[in-house]
């Protein structure tokens, strides 16, 4: 543990078991349970004044609206950070019928969440941590993916020791952002009526070509291997800029978004977990997956933290929008006919590119690596694809730069990665699993 966090002292309710007796076994705690004689309903008040003297609360004892009450009572006199622990089932107001019997715990949890942004907006060091499911004895008996109790302790810890203040830490629910799905489907729909309705051969072999260096670059190169395996470092800052930009105008979302599913697919590959599982599906679920309309699933912070913490991808993320479509309007201010080959064909081409990999990967081709998944490899894609044909060697090896093993399988990707790496940074054929 951090020596900075091991020095703090930590109050925590609802110590003796779930999370907060995870807790209590890792830091120097004064608990408040009822078991030691408290009560977060009537005993508000002294639970507050004993815990004076601590850097960290832990808001965790959930009891009908008390732990809500309890933020305010915090708020008049606690000096040090505030955590609540929130719920995943704060989404979940207005439940599908079969599962009415949480809206009460799920209205109770959104008290404390609107309390927590009321509280922040005014200056108080309190945040909240809206998890999904907790590996409690509560929840022991489903059967559905869980957050061990020490994995929601890391993110404590990591909270505690971030520099940047955040109101809420809970984990991204990652569903499809309208904007980027009508954006896609005008590429996808649009594409087919620009080559219908306004047919130029030599517009129509740019778009192919443009789209072949974008999606790669963008998307292979960069947001693959360099951000979400980190298997190479870009040599300076203004490649890193022109990557993560080809990356922004391939319009799949936000580096941080596209990673955090991309790391999610690689922890859970062809489980029910798995966010775009493509295995067993039926024909129309996979056509569907083709055009990207996948379930909105929920990622941990844990898992993007590094990118969270780095200004430029930051950057990206809050102006995503406004950068693609300056994008888009430069062109067609330009010309028409560029906006119509060079954004929507071209992005046309590049979208279908990458369902090649995230459908077509785990379908057709062999596998040669002892993967626990059914990704593949395929001889043609990773010749045409700049070797993310050879899914199942990355599967095998994520965090290498390098997808295809030798000269008899081409990787165009791994050749321009040396080029502009920084030589120290490449990792090629680590073991390690992300
Ligand atoms: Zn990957
Ligand atoms: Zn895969």
């Amino acid at each position: 543990m951090d020596v900075y966090i091991k020095k703090m002292k930590f109050a925590v309710t609802g110590h003796t078991s779930g999370i907060g007796k995870e807790l209590s076994n890792r830091f120097d705690i004064i608990g408040f349970s009822r078991s030691n004689g408290y009560d977060i309903a009537k005993d508000r008040k002294r639970i507050v004044e004993e815990s004076k003297e601590c850097d960290v609360f832990i808001n965790n004892a959930q009891q009908c609206f008390h732990q809500t009450e309890l933020l305010y009572e915090l708020s008049r006199q606690f000096k040090g950070k505030i955590i609540n622990i929130g719920s995943g089932a704060k989404d979940l107001t207005k439940p599908p019928r079969k599962m009415l019997s949480i809206k009460q715990y799920s209205v109770q949890k959104l008290a404390l969440v609107h309390a927590n942004d009321q509280l922040f907006e005014e200056g108080i060091d309190t945040c909240v941590l809206n998890l999904g499911f907790v590996d409690t004895p509560m929840v022991r008996r489903h059967n559905f993916k869980k957050f061990s109790t020490i994995e929601v302790v890391e993110l404590i810890e990591w909270i505690i020791k971030s520099p940047h203040n955040k109101r809420d830490n809970s984990m991204a629910k990652i569903s499809w952002n309208e904007k980027i799905k009508f954006l896609q489907l005008l590429c996808f729909i649009g594409g087919p009526l620009v080559l219908l309705l306004n047919f130029n051969v030599f517009y129509l072999l740019y778009s192919i070509i443009a789209s072949w260096f974008i999606v790669h670059i963008g998307i292979s190169v960069g947001m693959h291997r360099c951000f979400a395996h980190c298997s190479w470092k870009p040599k300076n800052k203004f490649i890193e800029i022109i990557i993560h930009f080809l990356s922004t105008i391939n319009v799949v979302g936000s580096s941080i978004t596209w990673v955090g599913t991309h790391r999610l697919h690689h922890e859970t590959a062809d489980t029910d977990n798995d966010p775009h599982k493509i295995a067993g599906q039926p024909f129309l679920v996979k056509l569907k997956y083709w055009f990207n309309f996948w379930p909105s699933h929920r990622v941990s912070p844990l898992l993007i933290k590094d990118l969270m913490e780095d200004p430029i991808h930051k950057f990206f993320h809050r102006n995503y929008f406004k950068i693609l479509f300056s994008y888009m309007a430069i062109l067609a201010l330009i010309d028409i006919n560029l906006f119509l080959y060079g954004f929507i064909v071209t992005t046309m081409f590049s979208l279908h590119t990458i369902s090649w990999i995230t459908v077509g990967a785990h379908i057709i081709g062999t596998k040669q690596n002892p993967t626990l998944d059914d990704s593949r490899n395929t001889f043609i894609m990773g010749l045409f694809m700049w070797g993310e044909g050879w899914h199942n060697n990355h599967h095998y090896k994520p965090t290498s730069y390098e997808f295809g093993q030798g000269w008899k399988q081409p990787d165009i990707g791994k050749h321009l990665i040396r080029i502009i790496a920084k030589p120290e940074s490449l990792k090629a054929y680590s073991v390690i699993k992300r």
